[in-house]
């Protein structure tokens, strides 16, 4: 079984203060094109961002590691990108694995894009998530609590990843 999916409740075992995730003002549609135009009234973590997409921490981790590749044109579907948008995207969710592989040493990458809300979409503006899985991953608080133990907080697993952020440039 993955771990693909959110948690009731997170336990950070890292002795330091949980990243406190803003509330969204009601006046922004897209969370994802507030963080592509730099509205300081949302949170982002980024790994890497230029003009076409953002590298970002998602900081609801379905677990450690969570990465999310997010284009900033405001599309929802994989037709609605140029075909050099879609390989470019493509060429950096290749090079985020690289990344993951590097950094966190994953036993394996759950990589998924959810299209519309019966997919179980959460924000309708296209994105591209790397899920880590580690072995032995899903222990008694996990499974009988529905309480994810995140073994790192999203700040150092963002320092972590910032120092590899050479893998990424190049797409
Ligand atoms: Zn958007």
């Amino acid at each position: 079984m993955t771990d693909t999916k959110p948690y009731e409740t997170y336990l950070w075992s890292p002795k330091r203060e949980e990243y406190e995730a803003k509330e969204i003002p009601e006046d922004i549609d897209c969370i994802f094109c507030a963080q592509a135009n730099n509205d300081d009234r949302v949170s982002k973590v980024t790994v890497y961002e230029d003009d076409f997409l953002m590298v970002e921490l998602n900081i609801f981790p379905y677990n450690t590691g969570h990465l999310m590749v997010v284009p900033k044109k405001h599309v929802n579907s994989m037709t609605e990108l140029e075909d050099d948008e879609r390989n470019k995207l493509f060429s950096m969710v290749s090079n985020v694995e690289e990344l993951q592989r590097e950094v966190v040493d994953p036993a394996g990458i759950d990589v998924g894009i959810n299209i519309g809300k019966e997919a179980g979409e959460s924000i309708p503006h296209l994105h591209v998530q790397l899920v880590p899985i580690y072995e032995k991953d899903r222990g008694f608080m996990e499974t009988a609590l529905d309480t994810k133990v995140m073994k790192k907080s999203i700040m150092d697993m963002a320092e972590e990843y910032r120092e590899r952020k050479d893998i990424l440039e190049d797409y």
